[in-house]
């Protein structure tokens, strides 16, 4: 069984990193999306209502869970047995940072192996920080993010104003 983690912040979930998971979905066995929590980061959603939102956004894949997790990836990785890392390139400046993440996590771990993988076209521009920069701005977002962020986000608008 290959076991896939695609890990990230998740701050919130965007129709990238769906697109992203779909393609993840139909390559391997399982794959956690794993939503990594950085107690020295303050983020703009606490961890436990990114992975409800997650979780509301992904029910229809089948061979999807959700989870959290601190600390190193690879060792998470290792704890859930999966050999694969998934992560999204976006353009060139994500390609630095993104290779020197996965050279260190290979000599880390040697045996969990990093995926790049891309989106559509109509999704690449798409980051979460983008989608909080428009939200708290009052602009619309509903083309950026999956009906329960924008549900939740819309109706929770109060607890972000200054
Ligand atoms: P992190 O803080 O780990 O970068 P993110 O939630 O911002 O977490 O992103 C998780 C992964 O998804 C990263 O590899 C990022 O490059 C990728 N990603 C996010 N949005 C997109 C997108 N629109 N297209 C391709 N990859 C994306």
């Amino acid at each position: 069984m290959k076991i896939a983690i695609y890990p990230g912040s998740f701050d919130p979930i965007t129709k990238g990193h769906l697109d992203i998971l779909e393609t993840a979905s139909g390559m391997f066995d399982k794959v956690i999306i794993a939503v990594a929590h950085n107690s020295q980061k303050h983020g703009f959603l606490p961890v436990d209502k990114r992975v409800e939102l997650i979780e509301k956004s992904v029910k229809n894949f089948e061979n999807v869970k959700v989870d959290a997790f601190e600390g190193l990836t690879i060792n998470y990785a290792h704890k859930k047995g999966a050999t694969v890392l998934i992560r999204g390139l976006r353009a060139v400046s994500d390609f630095e940072y993104e290779m020197q993440l996965s050279q260190a996590n290979s000599a880390l771990a040697p045996d969990v192996k990093t995926v790049f993988l891309t989106t559509k076209p109509k999704y690449n521009f798409i980051s979460s920080s983008t989608i909080k920069e428009i939200f708290l701005n009052n602009g619309d977002i509903s083309k950026f993010v999956p009906e329960p962020v924008f549900e939740y986000l819309n109706n929770s608008q109060n607890l972000f104003d200054n």
